[in-house]
């Protein structure tokens, strides 16, 4: 199916053309004219499906087509992050670079007043993070006038904890009586309740779309595990791969910002010039790392989850789990930032007993059976527990009854009396697909994952 199927205005046409999109991705092939019947939509794809350009081309071909003598915004794009606005946004300059339409981006940590400037320059689409766009509507902004919101990784958002904000800035384009804006939903996950209640919010019988389901790794990508033995093991494996893997640029994921400075310190101990990227750098700090890491000034980015989602970085081609992450679906977000659009990728998890049955439960949920690897002269002795059990986890001892229960009726709490009741684990348990809730089946493997602190992260 050629882009001219679609009809769309030849300003465009021609941008793709110069993108030198040959055809459209699945995402756009069924979201363009779904979107062009003027339905809401809700669209489950990953992030590397081209699925902004399926939400960016029919919005600026209805606003090239029916211009209005209204100065206001016409199309707003909520991102979870800046970084993937400012994506959004060059994104959004491609492909709108020969119309004569305008376009404006507030994101958190730069200067509002510069903001205020722009917004009064009176831009046709805004790129906003959701809790800036709030300062602004609490200055006044209108997004009365708003025919189209987009919420891209709408789960990520809620993840975030924005959903009170999203619905507030909803609200705030419904204002006029009888106007609702055309609403379109993006997730790279099924999502769970909060997903579900944020849907019944903001869209209106939606029409969906469930382009790839977010357990399908591209087949682009080996996905590898190395067992270690202990935290200076594990380090020195990461470095050897750094060292010796052939690779164009490598991201190293941490589950924290400690490790995640820890490792930088580390690699710049050996010379090894890396960038760093997590929530508590400045803005201006996450944007040159990623700026740099995309002009290839070094090979290395050591990173948080921060950078997993939706980030496009052409060529590269080395994940790298220091960390296992703690949800299915944190794993393939992170892994996914490879292999894409066509191109080789491999992923290497760095696997200690602490994480072995997170790494079984991940393989589970992919339904993926990662390859065994070692490193010639630092194997670990650790090659995973001596008894497994059919999922590949550890077989515990059983526990004996020892009798303890009398002990606790007399008020003598032991330490697992104590502790909170425990949520029954997913697959670990014995329960069926059937039994899991939407979000345990959409990723939360091992743990809940407790909300990130503050917006934006
Ligand atoms: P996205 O999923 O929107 O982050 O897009 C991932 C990458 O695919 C971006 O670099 C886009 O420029 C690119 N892209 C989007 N649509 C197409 C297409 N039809 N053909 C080739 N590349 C595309």
């Amino acid at each position: 199916m050629p882009f001219s199927s679609f009809g769309l205005n030849d300003r465009l046409n021609r941008a793709i053309e110069l993108l030198n999109y040959q055809q459209p991705t699945p995402v756009q092939e069924q979201a363009i004219p779904a979107i062009f019947s003027g339905q809401d939509l809700r669209v489950t794809a990953q992030t590397g499906s081209g699925k902004t350009a399926a939400f960016l081309l029919p919005i600026l071909h209805e606003l090239v087509e029916n211009p209005t003598n209204h100065h206001e915004i016409r199309a707003l794009i909520l991102s979870p992050t800046r970084e993937l606005a400012k994506q959004i946004l060059d994104n959004l300059k491609q492909l709108g670079k020969f119309t004569q339409l305008k376009f404006a981006m507030v994101t958190g940590g730069d200067s509002l007043n510069k903001q205020i400037a722009e917004l009064r320059r009176m831009p046709d689409v805004l790129v906003a993070t959701p809790g800036r766009l709030m300062e602004h509507i609490a200055l006044g902004q209108p997004l009365a006038e708003v025919d189209f919101v987009v919420f891209d990784e709408a789960d990520r958002m809620l993840d975030m904890g924005f959903a009170e904000d999203v619905s507030n800035i909803y609200q705030a384009c419904c204002l006029q009586e009888g106007h609702r804006p055309q609403s379109l939903l993006f997730s790279a996950t099924t999502g769970g309740p909060a997903l579900k209640t944020m849907v019944n919010k903001v869209l209106h019988q939606p029409l969906q779309l469930v382009i790839n389901a977010v357990q399908q790794m591209s087949e682009n990508i080996r996905q590898q595990i190395i067992t270690v033995d202990h935290d200076q093991h594990k380090e020195q494996v990461l470095l050897s791969l750094l060292q010796q893997e052939e690779y164009g640029r490598a991201l190293v994921f941490t589950n924290t910002r400690v490790t995640a400075e820890r490792l930088y310190g580390l690699l710049q101990q050996q010379e090894l010039k890396a960038y760093i990227l997590h929530g508590d750098k400045e803005p201006a700090e996450r944007k040159n790392a990623m700026r740099n890491f995309k002009q290839g000034q070094s090979r290395v980015m050591v990173a948080t989850d921060l950078a997993a989602r939706g980030l496009d970085l052409d060529g590269l081609d080395l994940v790298i789990n220091f960390d296992m992450p703690r949800r299915g679906d944190e794993y393939l977000h992170r892994v996914g930032r490879t292999g894409r659009a066509g191109e080789q990728g491999l992923a290497i998890s760095l696997i200690d007993h602490n994480s072995w049955n997170l790494m079984c439960s991940i393989e589970r949920y992919l339904k993926q059976h990662f390859e065994r690897r070692n490193l010639k002269d630092l194997k670990a002795k650790y090659q995973g527990p001596k008894k497994q059990k059919a999922s590949g986890k550890a077989a515990g001892k059983k526990k004996k009854d020892s009798g303890k229960g009398k002990t606790l009726a007399k008020g003598k709490a032991s330490s697992t009396a104590t502790k909170p009741a425990q949520k029954p684990k997913t697959a670990s348990r014995g329960v069926s697909a059937e039994q899991l809730t939407d979000e345990q089946r959409s990723g939360m493997v091992g743990m809940k994952r407790k909300p990130k602190i503050g917006p934006e992260l």
